[in-house]
């Protein structure tokens, strides 16, 4: 996996990569870059995001060279591209899906159904009864109708109890109010999808996204022990699977997160043979290879306040500020207005206001920037924008997320 020059060609040969024009980068080229897409298409000022394939290469490094026994189901709902999700593929990872839909686009990249976990907890049946049609046989669940459910529509099904974290590390986005069998339930849980005649083969958790506390993995990896001892009480098989879940950010925690993660694995599933250990991230690969460039469309002066309009905002890619709870930040591209400094270094600044194209005040982007004076036309780039953004954009007032363009580059990783 990573980025030896195999791993290139097996990207470049990817589903949703093939075909497609990916332009190497030097270092620091990406600037450039936009300013020759921008150049290039002077009559559409649509907004656009570059994804850098080779900055997913040098992330997958990074994971299997921190986390070497964990091995990564990329969480799809976090960014489903297709050139995207291709790359992820074509270096080895698996794939966390949540849906029918997920499923039915990691299988079209000719994924196999046993690189895939249906971790949902609580899925529709028609869901079940497909994941049973294509043979995704791993799947979560936390209460007694899930097994229920999967009793009746797909009993072949492995099953991972997913337990609440006891700490949800300080998440952006915590997920144990809707997700996780309390401590008290486990036992219950695992003696209804015993009675059922399921197996029950592992336990998972999820510490909540955007974690900046890297002891609730610790915490959690302990209560998972805990679930493992209770499955053994009650004269179960032998449990096998840990699934960590996500949570985690590339920088700078997860050098400290990875770390924590090894720990408490040592400590408490130090002599558990045969484990099985899994992981689902979504932001660490999808954040910081996706970045976004936006046109200004709009501009107003009222004193020494500067207000731009630009092609995208709350209810497209800048969802993230609402839903992911994100500090978007942008960098100016003054293509139009100072073709000789686009980046405008050195230039005088104005507290600005960034607004989105709708017309809700709510959409707005940025306040309180410091920007140099831009004009219409001009362009704004966003760095990090993989994360929860297209993913969870809408098509409100006529401004279609789902239309946005992405340009494929590959930077040496470093
Ligand atoms: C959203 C989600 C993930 C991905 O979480 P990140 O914080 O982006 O790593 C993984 N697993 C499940 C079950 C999820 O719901």
């Amino acid at each position: 996996m990573g980025s030896s020059p195999k791993s290139l060609q097996a990207i470049m040969g990817a589903p949703g990569v093939r075909g497609k024009r990916v332009t190497a980068l030097s270092k620091g080229g990406l600037i450039d870059f936009i300013q020759s897409i921008v150049f290039s298409k002077q009559d559409s000022r649509e907004p656009f995001y570059v994804l850098d394939l080779g900055a997913v290469a040098g992330l997958v490094d990074r994971w299997t060279r921190a986390l070497p026994m964990a091995r990564p189901y990329y969480a799809v709902k976090c960014n489903p591209d297709p050139a995207f999700l291709g790359t992820m593929a074509a270096l080895g990872s698996g794939f966390d899906c949540a849906s029918r839909a997920e499923i039915e686009s990691v299988l079209a990249l000719g994924v196999s159904p046993d690189r895939i976990i249906f971790a949902n907890p609580c899925k529709a049946e028609s869901h079940i009864r497909y994941g049973a049609s294509v043979g995704v046989n791993l799947t979560t669940f936390d209460s007694r109708d899930e097994v229920e459910k999967i009793r009746k529509w797909h009993p072949k099904c492995a099953l991972l109890i997913r337990i609440k974290a006891p700490d949800d590390g300080g998440a952006r986005c915590p997920l144990g109010p809707k997700y996780g069998a309390l401590p008290e339930e486990v036992k219950p849980l695992l003696q209804a999808a015993q009675s059922a005649g399921l197996a029950v083969v592992g336990v998972s958790f999820h510490i909540g996204s955007g974690a900046t506390n890297s002891r609730a993995y610790q915490r959690a990896i302990a209560a998972a022990k805990t679930a493992f001892e209770t499955a053994t009480r009650l004269g179960m098989p032998r449990m096998r699977v840990l699934n960590i879940g996500g949570g985690f950010t590339a920088d700078p925690q997860f050098n400290e997160a990875a770390s924590a993660v090894k720990a408490a694995l040592k400590s408490y599933f130090g002599n558990e043979s045969g484990l099985t250990v899994m992981a689902e991230p979504g932001r660490f690969f999808a954040e910081s290879g996706f970045t976004l460039a936006t046109n200004i469309i709009g501009k107003r002066v009222r004193g020494e306040l500067r207000e731009y309009w630009i092609n995208d905002g709350i209810y497209g890619s800048m969802n993230c500020i609402l839903y992911d709870h994100a500090t978007v930040t942008c960098t100016p591209l003054a293509c139009t207005s100072n073709r000789a400094n686009p980046t405008c270094k050195g230039a005088r600044t104005f507290s600005s206001t960034i607004f989105g194209p709708t017309c809700d005040a709510l959409d707005t982007v940025l306040t309180g920037h410091q920007l140099p004076e831009l004009q219409v036309n001009d362009w704004l780039v966003f760095p990090n924008m993989g994360a929860y953004t297209a993913a969870a954009g809408s098509n409100f007032n006529g401004f279609n997320t789902s239309a946005i363009l992405t340009h494929l580059v590959y930077s040496n990783p470093s």
